[in-house]
């Protein structure tokens, strides 16, 4: 059988390159048990392998563009208050795509769907940059997009593409190589999370707050842009407004790491390379190199890792304030940008138990920390109270 056969999920990203190519359409993207998108090949499969060639774990692709050392780095945001404070880094993303749009050119992003899941689709109306902007925590379905790209694409129009690492690698190898009209752009990326623990978590919310959810926007800006806050919205009014150390999704994600998806703990897209026009990125701790660079309303960083990259950027002139930085700068804060987030202990058992237990009591399981960390913590809680009953006497 000359077809994909994935026997490592650990080796499938989900990014959808495979089920663009195939032409008999016999690629459909399920979930599987623990609720991430994985190719399946039904009875049309003519055997072709056109499958297996495009896959670019499979095929690792050429390097494309400068590596991280040599690309231009900014600190910059958007000009434009309201954009900068709607978005979830500084409203680099939006500027890039309003000068698409006014060139005649179409932009390619994630939006939620009527029951706030996650997927990508092709815009040609600056109308849609509300629905397009903003981090969506979950992992995102790319569909037929990359084909509806390369229709555009023919036709000589210019497309921002933005997506994971991995997603925009897929469509590399789907186009097989970045044409001139494309601007290829990706984010630095911590890792992609399975949206049914998102659903079940939405779920959860609906239930304690007796409404459905209206209005979902993750890193919320209303009391700062860098404590992670996460705002969902119901029906009735109610509302959920927590912060990373609080809200449950948020603590899963960045604190347990129960929910990621099992390629991202050993990410082949953290090279020496970025392989995109753009990456975008928050860029955490820039206060430390030039106090002025941080409002807390949110601060991007932008790597130009081509020269069509850059012109981009230089391109943007009044919308945004920028300032060259250097890599370092970034690396102190964003580990990310270099290493993969490893699993937490109890990830396997928290992904599956959660049909039958729902978020809450997965959570109040398994979203602890392990047990070393436990009893550091209750030693230094103990030695707090010591010292202080000491400092009394
Ligand atoms: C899952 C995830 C993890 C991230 N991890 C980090 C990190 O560790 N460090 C860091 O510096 N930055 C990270 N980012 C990027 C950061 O949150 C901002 O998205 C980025 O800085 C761009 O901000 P912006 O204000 O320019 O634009 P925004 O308007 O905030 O960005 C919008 C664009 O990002 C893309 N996008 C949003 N959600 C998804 C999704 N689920 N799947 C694919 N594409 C999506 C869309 O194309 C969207 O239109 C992450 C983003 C996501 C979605
Ligand atoms: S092309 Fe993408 S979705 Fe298809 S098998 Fe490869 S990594 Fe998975
Ligand atoms: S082998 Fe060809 S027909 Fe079969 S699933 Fe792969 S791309 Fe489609
Ligand atoms: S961490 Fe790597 S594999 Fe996971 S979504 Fe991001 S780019 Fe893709």
């Amino acid at each position: 059988m000359n077809r994909l056969v994935i026997t490592d999920k650990a080796n499938c990203t989900g990014c959808g390159a495979c089920q663009n190519i195939c032409p008999c359409d016999a690629i459909s993207m399920q979930w599987d048990e623990e609720g991430f998108p994985y190719p399946l090949i039904n009875e049309r499969c003519i055997d072709c392998g056109q499958c297996i060639q495009v896959c670019p774990l499979i095929n690792p692709l050429p390097t494309y563009g400068e590596s991280l050392e040599d690309a231009t780095v900014y600190a910059a945001w958007s000009n434009d208050e309201e954009r900068r404070i709607q978005s979830t880094s500084g409203g680099l993303f939006s500027e890039l795509a309003l000068s698409v749009y006014e060139t005649g050119g179409v932009v390619v992003g994630a939006v939620y769907d009527e029951a706030f899941m996650i997927h990508h689709m092709v815009s040609e109306r600056a109308e849609d940059l509300g629905r397009l902007r903003q981090s969506k925590y979950a992992q995102s379905d790319i569909r037929l997009v990359f084909r509806e790209i390369k229709q555009f694409l023919a036709q000589d129009r210019s497309v921002l593409f933005c997506g994971t690492p991995c997603q925009a690698a897929g469509l590399r190898a789907y186009l097989g190589g970045v044409p001139e009209k494309l601007l290829l752009c990706d984010f630095i990326c911590r890792g992609i999370n399975s949206p049914k623990a998102y659903a079940a978590y939405l779920k959860m919310l609906e239930q304690r707050h007796g409404a459905k959810v209206v209005k979902v926007q993750f890193k919320n800006k209303d009391k700062g842009w860098n404590q992670f806050h996460t705002k969902v919205t119901f029906g009735n009014g109610s509302v959920h407004h927590q912060d990373r150390n609080t809200d449950p999704f948020m603590q899963a994600y960045l604190r347990y790491n129960l929910v990621i998806r099992p390629c991202c703990h050993i990410c082949k897209f953290k090279e020496d390379h970025r392989n995109v026009d753009l990456s975008l990125g928050d860029f955490w701790g820039v206060g430390k190199h030039a106090s002025e660079l941080d409002e807390n309303k949110g601060t991007s960083v932008v790597l130009a890792n081509t020269k069509k990259g850059k012109r981009a950027v230089e391109a943007l002139d009044a919308r945004v304030t920028s300032r060259v930085m250097s890599i370092e700068q970034v690396y102190g804060g964003n580990i990310c940008l270099r290493q993969s987030v490893v699993a937490g202990n109890n990830r396997g058992r928290f992904l599956a138990e959660l049909d039958q237990a729902g978020f809450k009591k997965a959570m109040q399981r398994y979203g602890r920390p392990p047990f070393i960390t436990h009893c550091f913590s209750l030693v230094k809680q103990a030695a707090k109270k010591v010292c202080c009953w000491i400092g009394k006497s």
